[in-house]
């Protein structure tokens, strides 16, 4: 079966195809500056990069390429042969602990709960409605971010504030990057050959969350009602003292969007460093002797740290603990450091294991009390997964 994953922005398109169940991908790409001008988009077939500059009016021009493209290089020979599509849908609410099939309740309720995540949203019903449009015979799914981290309870997800705005906002914790957990746990599970794991997945890119598993459950997670919550990222502060955005706001005469702004854009290690929210950056910084990414990298460290440590005495030990996503999967400097923060949990990193960039692989000794692995993730390849389970 062909699936193809697609993940839609208001500005863009990122999609990638895969042969199910060999995991096969066949192609991928992103269509970008989707009607705001100067757009283009970008494919990867074969290990060769192409891109176009084109005029994309709207998502429903982007499609129409796309299924050009496919055609034209050869991939299918009629739309007929794309048997399902798998849309990322960031937030699912209370309402979806699992990936659906897309239907006219399923796309009101996408709607409605963009009050949650008001850019995300609206534009994932936009790509969603523009691939029914160009093909109205094939499935549609949706895979929520949220929707690994629905087993967690009441007792981790409420905030406490007064219990009222829980019942009248559905103000709680959600956590983000599910699909993305819920990958690494099914990897080092199948690894590992064990179902009764528990785990602390460390996924950390631009965007990080850490999250406790165990049995394949979410007991825990550090993003929150919204992914500016956890731990310090590339641009967005994760857990600050919440009497800080009034004060700033006075101080500075912000309104709400503008300090919603700050703390998401330009926050973390940009707003630390003041040089870049790039991890690699940073670490080119810290190199050339630059106090204020080392102190930016420092501080991103010690909030993984305080995380990893909580989770463990959460799950009572955790049995493994997974790095992964850009900075996880690649950052042997950060993954070294947030290691050698851990000694009193006996965690050992072996140097030499660690020496490892975007590849699947142990990086504790064997005498580490937690051993600790990269696992590369592969939400798109998960969305398709889930896709094929749904309609085969
Ligand atoms: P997103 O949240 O946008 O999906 P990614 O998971 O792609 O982000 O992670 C992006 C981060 O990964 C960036 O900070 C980038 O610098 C970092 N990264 C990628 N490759 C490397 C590397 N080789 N060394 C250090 N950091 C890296």
């Amino acid at each position: 079966m062909k699936i193809l994953s697609v993940n839609a922005g208001s500005s863009s398109l990122k999609f990638t195809l895969f042969e199910l169940p060999e995991k096969k991908e066949l192609i991928n790409g992103t269509f970008e500056k989707i009607g705001i001008g100067n757009s283009f988009y970008t494919l990867k077939i074969n290990g060769e990069k192409i891109r176009r500059e084109v005029d994309l009016t709207d998502h429903g021009v982007a499609v129409k390429y796309l299924m050009d493209e496919l055609i034209n290089n050869k991939i299918i020979s009629s739309l007929d042969e794309i048997d399902g599509i798998g849309h990322r849908v960031v937030q699912g609410g209370a309402l979806y602990n699992k990936t659906v099939l897309v239907d006219e309740k399923v796309i009101k309720d996408i709607e409605d709960l963009a009050d949650l995540a008001p850019l995300h949203n609206k534009a994932h019903v936009i790509g969603i409605k523009a691939f029914i449009e160009a093909l109205p015979n094939t499935p549609n799914t949706v895979v929520f971010d949220t929707a690994f981290h629905q087993t967690m309870e009441e007792d981790k997800f409420l905030y406490p504030i007064p219990y009222e705005l829980y019942e009248k906002y559905n103000i709680r914790k959600y956590g983000f990057h599910g699909t993305s957990h819920r990958f690494i746990t099914n990897s080092i599970s199948e690894y590992l050959n064990r179902m009764d794991l528990k785990i602390i997945s460390c996924h950390i890119g631009n965007g990080s969350s850490i999250t406790a598993i165990k049995n394949g459950k979410v007991i825990d997670t550090s993003m929150g009602l919204t992914p500016l919550a956890g731990v310090m990222m590339g641009t967005r502060c994760g857990d600050i003292d919440p009497s800080i955005i009034p004060f700033i706001m006075k101080k500075e005469n912000l309104n709400a969007d503008q300090i919603s702004d700050l703390l998401n854009k330009k926050s973390g290690l940009l707003g630390i460093s003041g040089v870049s929210s790039d991890s690699r950056d940073i670490e080119d910084g810290l190199n050339n002797g630059n106090k204020r990414c080392m102190l930016a990298q420092k501080m991103c460290v010690k909030t993984i740290v305080n995380y990893i440590a909580m989770y463990n005495n959460l799950l009572n030990g955790a049995d493994v603990i997974c790095f992964t996503a850009g900075i996880g999967e690649n950052s042997i400097l950060t993954r070294e450091m947030i290691a050698e923060s851990l000694s009193s949990l006996g965690i050992k990193i072996d140097k030499e294991r660690n020496n490892v960039r975007g590849k699947f692989a142990l990086i504790s000794s064997d005498d580490s009390k937690i051993p600790m692995y990269v696992v590369p993730t592969n939400e798109e390849l998960m969305i398709a997964i889930d896709t094929y389970n749904l309609i085969k």
